[in-house]
């Protein structure tokens, strides 16, 4: 697993010189499960579509080694591998997949305009934003050493691999306390670390973790390093950080958790897609509708909750057959 850092692409100060103009009927934005599905199916319904990968093509699956939840790979699947099937058989279709990354969307006409790149104006009948969500990283040098060797941000995707052995997990929210619950389940011992002395997860995810006899929580700790020889064998966490009782402690673990917390990729469009307060993108609950008509969001950009391949590729289908109908309905 790598630690995916995305390109700022939210500093417009730089004037954009548009140099091309393109018409298109459906415009998906984003390469990984989602919008390869979108692709799948909207090019299938003829609607020709073009999808932009963005900088990292296939997505965030291409960061880890094996995927063995997704159905229909009974024996497992490295996620670049997988990607690349999910490339194929879009293309296969004839979808028009390109490298380019959306810089700049209007959405207050119709057709609905993007720049790709800061300098191809892309005019849009009807739009798929399927660009992910990014998980937050502490910033630590030893989360890229140990990268794909110890070091995850999803329990539900890695947690299987640390059966029977220790864990920590890092956070104090929903998604720390979810995880932490979850690998308890599979783990011999998780420890909480949390940088202050309350957790910020809801009262009912508390009281499971409180309830779960194999998770420690460690109070006011943060984690500075991990050591280890051929991937984490512990970390090194600080108690009490910047206090006269700061104190040194060292954990012996095998994997590191983060849930800190996850960025959706969703900047580019919030001045016309409403967002809730994390900035994932709100649709219309059982659609993949926004705010703005024909424009739709499908994966981890939307989803606050489940974050998988096989959600992100489901809610690709559903962005795809609403882009259909709404261009049936308005006879674009
Ligand atoms: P992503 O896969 O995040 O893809 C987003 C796409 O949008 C990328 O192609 C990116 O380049 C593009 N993009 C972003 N911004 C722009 C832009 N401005 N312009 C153009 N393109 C843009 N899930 C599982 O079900 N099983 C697993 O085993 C599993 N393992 C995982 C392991 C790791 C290390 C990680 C990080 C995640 C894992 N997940 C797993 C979660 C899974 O990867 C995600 O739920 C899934 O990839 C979300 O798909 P998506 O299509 O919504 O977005
Ligand atoms: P969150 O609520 O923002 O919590 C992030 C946690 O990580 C906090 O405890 C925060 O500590 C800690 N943290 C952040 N940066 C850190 C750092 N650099 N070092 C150490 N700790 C750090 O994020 P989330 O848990 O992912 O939840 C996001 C949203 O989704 C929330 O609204 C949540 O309720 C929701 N959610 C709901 C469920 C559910 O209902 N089942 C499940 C998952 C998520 P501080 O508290 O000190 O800031």
């Amino acid at each position: 697993m790598d630690v995916f850092k995305p390109m700022d692409i939210s500093d417009n100060s730089q004037e954009e010189v548009i140099e091309s103009v393109e018409k298109v009927r459906c415009l998906i934005i984003g390469s990984g499960p989602a919008g390869y599905t979108a692709a799948i199916y909207a090019s299938r319904a003829n609607l020709k579509p073009v999808l932009y990968t963005g900088l990292q093509m296939g997505g965030q699956l291409t960061t880890t080694t094996e995927v063995e939840n997704y159905p229909g790979y009974p024996d497992g699947i490295t996620g670049p591998v997988m990607m690349d099937d999910f490339k194929k058989q879009a293309e296969r279709f004839g979808a028009d997949i390109r490298f380019g990354i959306a810089t700049d969307a209007d959405f207050s006409s119709v057709p609905h305009k993007i720049t790709i790149d800061g300098s191809k104006l892309v005019e849009a009948d009807t739009v798929i934003i399927s660009t992910g969500a990014t998980a937050k990283y502490l910033g630590i040098e030893a989360e890229q050493k140990y990268a794909g060797m110890g070091v995850s941000a999803c329990a539900t995707c890695d947690g299987f691999f640390y059966k029977g052995k220790d864990v920590a997990v890092v956070g104090g929210g929903d998604t720390a306390a979810e995880e932490a619950t979850y690998l308890a389940g599979l783990c011999r011992k998780v420890y909480m670390i949390v940088r202050r002395d309350v957790l910020r997860a809801s009262k009912a995810m508390q009281e499971r973790v409180m309830n779960t006899s194999n998770i420690e929580i460690l109070w006011q700790h943060q984690a500075v390093d991990l050591f280890g020889e051929n991937g984490v064998e512990g970390a090194t966490l600080v108690k009490k950080k910047g206090t006269p009782h700061e104190e040194i402690v060292k954990i012996k673990i095998d994997g590191f958790f983060l849930a800190i917390g996850h960025t959706p990729n969703s900047e580019v469009f919030s001045k016309f897609i409403d967002t809730d307060e994390v900035g994932y993108i709100k649709t219309v609950p059982g659609t993949s509708k926004t705010n703005v008509p024909g424009v739709f969001a499908a994966g981890d950009v939307q989803d606050p909750h489940y974050r998988q391949a096989v959600t992100a590729a489901g809610s690709g289908c559903m962005a795809a057959i609403d882009a259909e109908r709404y261009l049936a309905e308005t006879g674009d």
